[in-house]
């Protein structure tokens, strides 16, 4: 396998292999299938293990694909997919890269949140560590079980927000496993460095906790003083087993996410992408639409429906983003407002609000409905994180149009069913004037004989390519300047004839350079901001590139 290692002396992959006959077979890391070559064969004691025909890694994807593509159902393609990686990494990867756009979604979503509903039937084998409260007080020695030493990153979930399925508890795994086979699949990040977890502290999904097939403990969530405890062991047995890993949290319930992401951004590089990476994803789709419309992000006026993760991610960035072009920050959150499932955030609306939501709990009197909203506030972007479709209606999105020349109108909810909005709605209602992303994909739209090929913004373009950074420089925390530097990037990476046709993100075929790009962006903002820990190269586009792994096999004999 190519690609040098991350921590320069550390090359346990790289390492001849002590390993003998199906020894070699069974480790997907080595394993080359019928790939490995006569003398390999006999070097390895392999002979007869395989059958005679010695094929190309091009001949195997090849006849992988076919094989993919001849399963009619995406959960068997899924389940093929999981048992390629499992079997054989350089195979799998080789593949996923070359067919990028047809299997992300299989690998993740939509696919993955399909998969994760059925984790307990679709299980083989395991991948990645569960540790359920059954290992409290025990849980950095479960870590020093797992066989791969120095690993650089982690996804943890707890499995209470699992996308927009809700809490599945210990079958969210699929969840931290589909995500670090996109950090090496999309920015080139070693297998070996990579561990998926999965802290199974029970599940309030009665359904769950009752069905034959459930793998979890079956016991209702933890909460509280007790929860925190258990997250305070992990993290301590994660800084004490592997000290140079990155931390991404994944799918936490909206209780819990804030206040993990508080507690521990500033101990170890630690992020969450459902609030840090859609953030940067959405706020590179409004500086990419900004392009089309020639005007600046100060001038703006966002109008979220849904004020949970996604939501104040994006405003927390965008407040971030306007500080630097000169906004005061009190004013830059004026910019920004919220409708949530009982209408305008405001203040003295009611009842309590939640801690996230009070910066945006502006002085105004309270507004019931989004249409209201509009037509009083005047936004000039709206952005649905709500998981609530048909909400943006014909009127709002036409009262939208009557207001800007160009209105912004990003329906990110996923899956496709949960959009605020379809393609074809935003561009029907607004005259084709809409600036239009989504979460998930929507085919292209022809309108008055105009062919708009809608942008997807998906964490992908940030996520893999932030990690990256942060692993090359070792970066000790992780901050906000990094995700603004990501989104920056990626909307610097749009290209007119992406805008021409309404796209404000690149196409998904060119990930890996997006991610190189980005990843280069952060490990600057690192070594900018004093947080390095490796020396800064001369070139840091070029020496990155040269740490990606590549999916080749590499020649045992
Ligand atoms: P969350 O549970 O933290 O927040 C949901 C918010 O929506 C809450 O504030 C809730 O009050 C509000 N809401 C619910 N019903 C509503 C209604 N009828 N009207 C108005 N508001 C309503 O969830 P989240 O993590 O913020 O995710 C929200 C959505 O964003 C999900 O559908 C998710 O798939 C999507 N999302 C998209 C991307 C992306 O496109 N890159 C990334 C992350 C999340």
């Amino acid at each position: 396998m190519h690609g040098r290692p991350f921590i320069d002396g550390l090359s346990a992959w790289g390492e001849p292999t002590q390993l003998r006959g199906p020894g070699v077979l069974s480790d997907p890391l080595l394993n080359k299938g019928t790939a490995f070559t006569t003398q390999e064969r006999d070097a390895l004691g392999l002979r007869g293990l395989l059958p005679p025909r010695v094929f190309t890694l091009e001949e195997q994807v090849q006849r992988s694909l076919t094989a993919v593509r001849s399963k009619q159902d995406v959960i068997e393609k899924y389940i093929y997919l999981t048992s390629l990686q499992n079997r054989n990494e350089v195979l799998f990867y080789r593949l996923v890269i070359d067919h990028i756009e047809e299997l992300v979604p299989i690998i993740y979503t939509p696919t993955v949140g399909e998969a994760c509903l059925h984790y307990g039937s679709i299980y083989r084998r395991p991948r990645g560590l569960f540790i359920s409260l059954n290992e409290r007080g025990r849980i950095a020695e479960i870590l020093r079980l797992w066989p791969h030493g120095g690993v650089r990153l982690i996804v943890v979930t707890d499995g209470e927000r699992i996308l927009g399925l809700g809490d599945l508890g210990a079958l969210g795994m699929g969840i931290p496993v589909g995500k670090l086979s996109l950090y090496t699949a999309c920015a080139g990040v070693h297998p070996y460095y990579t561990l998926p977890i999965t802290l199974d502290v029970g599940t309030d999904n009665a359904l769950l906790q009752t069905g034959p097939a459930y793998i979890g403990i079956r016991e209702r969530r933890l909460r509280g003083a007790a929860y925190d405890d258990f997250i305070a062991e992990f993290v301590s047995g994660v800084k004490s087993v592997f000290p140079k890993a990155l931390l991404q949290w994944e799918d936490f319930g909206n209780t819990n996410a804030f206040r993990l992401l508080r507690n521990y951004r500033h101990r170890l590089p630690s992020f969450n992408d459902d609030i840090q990476g859609t953030a940067a994803v959405a706020l590179a789709g409004v500086i990419g639409a900004l392009r089309l419309t020639g005007s600046t992000l100060a001038r703006q006026r966002l109008l979220f429906l849904g004020a949970g993760e996604a939501g104040t991610g994006i405003a927390d960035l965008y407040v971030a983003a306007a500080r630097a072009e000169g906004l005061g920050e009190a004013e830059a959150r004026r910019h920004c407002w919220f409708v949530d499932s009982k209408g305008l955030v405001v203040q003295g609306r009611g009842e309590p609000l939640a801690e996230h939501k009070l910066p945006y709990a502006h002085e105004h009197p309270f507004i019931e409905s989004l249409a209201e909203a509009v037509k009083v506030l005047k936004p000039t972007a709206l952005i649905g994180v709500s998981g609530m479709p048909a909400t943006f209606t014909r009127e709002i999105v036409a009262a939208m149009a009557a207001l800007n020349e160009r209105p912004i109108i990003f329906a990110l909810s996923n899956p496709t069913s949960k959009a605020e909005c379809t393609a074809d709605q935003a561009y029907s209602w607004s005259g084709g004037r809409a600036i239009f992303a989504s979460g998930s994909p929507f085919p292209p739209v022809e309108f008055e004989g105009r062919r708009f090929l809608p942008g997807q913004g998906n964490n992908i373009y940030i996520f893999p390519g932030v990690g990256l950074g942060v692993l090359v420089s070792e970066a000790r925390e992780i901050t906000e300047q990094m995700f603004l530097a990501a989104a920056n990037t990626l909307a610097g990476l749009v290209q007119p004839e992406d805008l021409a046709v309404g796209r404000v993100y690149p196409p998904l075929s060119n990930i890996r350079e997006v991610s190189l790009r980005i990843a280069a962006a952060v490990a600057a903002a690192a070594h900018d901001a004093g947080l390095a820990a490796r020396a800064r190269p001369p070139n840091l586009v070029e020496d990155i590139r040269g740490r990606m792994f590549e999916p080749v096999y590499r020649e045992y004999a």
